[in-house]
């Protein structure tokens, strides 16, 4: 059976391009950047090449402001942690973050360990569509903010934060801002110089390059502790021998994701316009949970009255279909994710989400054989449901 992959915000695949540019740095070219013969060289030269495509992606001033990490978690773990320490470091009494209830577990989790260690956390509610409310940012700033982190486009429902209200409001308060924008790059337009933000992270894996490769973008003049310490590399900043054919590999997909920005996010607008009307025509008693009017195009989030979720999942699944579910088993039952639950979304409702991300290789022909399939299996699943 041929499988449809719906899945894309939690992982894509390579590129062929990347794989292809990737494969001399996995064979002969294998040179350690540090040293300074023909090797060395040829490794360091590919990964300022790199550092070049991926400033040229998000609109940096310098290629010096690119860090490359070893995921999208650690970049958000270096910007957070990174920031705090110093700042700590510095005295000034109390210290306090401002983020939102829905960031990914690499903000939400970082910060909740720094709480343990003192920090004071404010966990920014938001509407229903998972979107913070600007004037509640504003009053939640104090005089000991030493840092704002909200991300751009949320992984579960695709909602588009406020940045640029975010940023007028950081910058008025001289509070540097870190965004994580692993769901944003490559869809919409990114521009760091002109948004102003300090610390942005993105991740390769979510953009067609592999897994295991990250960007800090650090601005020029915002200062931080180092997270891991060694040697020199990264101008100082994150030491270990570079994984010099991953970060080859997230060159070359930031500089096809600039040049394709807008016909992708035109391809995964269309598709998910397809999708949510395809639903709408076929299956009664659901309802959208990302934002109307500011939500990143790919995503569809879902919930399914009397439908339960991860069940629907494993069928769906049988089907070839692939897709998340808005919800994790802990302890054995079926806990709403963290971002549900934010949304205020009754727990039945939670229960019976289902989150479809789109992609480069998601067809026409997919998404109307999902149509084609989801609402019989919706069906049967209603007639088994005793929540
Ligand atoms: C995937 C993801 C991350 C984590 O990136 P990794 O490279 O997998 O560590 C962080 N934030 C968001 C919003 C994500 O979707």
């Amino acid at each position: 059976m041929q499988r449809i992959y719906l899945d894309y915000n939690a992982t894509t695949p390579l590129r062929p391009e990347v794989r292809d540019a990737m494969m001399p740095y996995l064979t002969e070219a294998f040179g350690n950047s540090s040293s300074i013969h023909a090797y060395g060289r040829e490794a360091r030269t590919a990964i300022d090449t790199a550092r070049e495509q991926v400033a040229d992606l998000i609109g940096a001033k310098s290629p010096s402001e690119i860090v490359f990490t070893g995921s999208g978690t650690e970049a958000d773990n270096h910007a957070i942690k990174g920031l705090t320490e110093l700042e700590k470091s510095r005295g000034k009494g109390n210290h306090h973050i401002i983020t939102s209830s829905v960031e990914h577990h690499a903000v939400l989790h970082t910060c909740q360990y720094l709480e343990q260690r003192g920090f004071e956390v404010t966990y920014l509610p938001v509407d229903r569509y998972g979107r913070i409310r600007i004037e509640q940012l504003r009053e939640a700033v104090r005089d000991t903010t030493v840092l704002i982190s909200i991300m751009h486009v949320n992984n579960e429902n695709g909602t588009i934060q406020p940045l640029e209200d975010i940023c007028e409001i950081a910058q008025e308060h001289e509070i540097p801002l870190h965004t994580d924008a692993v769901q944003s790059v490559g869809k919409l337009e990114m521009n760091v110089q002109a948004l102003g933000v300090n610390l942005l992270a993105f991740s390769g894996h979510k953009i067609y390059a592999p897994k295991g490769i990250g960007v800090l973008y650090i601005r020029r003049g915002t200062r931080l502790a180092n997270l891991v310490h060694g040697g020199a590399h990264e101008r100082n900043r994150r030491a270990g021998s570079e994984n010099v054919p991953a970060i080859v590999g997230l060159g070359i997909a930031a500089d096809l994701a600039k040049q394709e920005q807008n016909a992708y996010a035109q391809h995964l607008d269309a598709l998910t316009q397809r999708l949510r009307q395809g639903l709408d025509a076929h299956i009664d008693r659901l309802h959208y949970n990302g934002h109307p009017d500011h939500c990143a195009p790919g995503t569809l989030n879902v919930s399914f009255e009397a439908v339960e979720g991860e069940s629907l999942i494993l069928r769906l699944d049988m089907e070839g279909i692939c897709v998340s579910t808005g919800s994790a088993c802990t302890s054995g039952s079926m806990e709403p994710s963290h971002v549900l639950a934010a949304l205020g979304l009754p727990p039945r409702l939670a229960q019976g989400t289902v989150r479809f991300s789109l992609g480069r290789n998601t067809t026409e022909a997919e998404i109307d054989e999902v149509i084609a399939k989801l609402p019989k299996v919706i069906q049967q699943m209603r007639t088994l449901y005793r929540g």
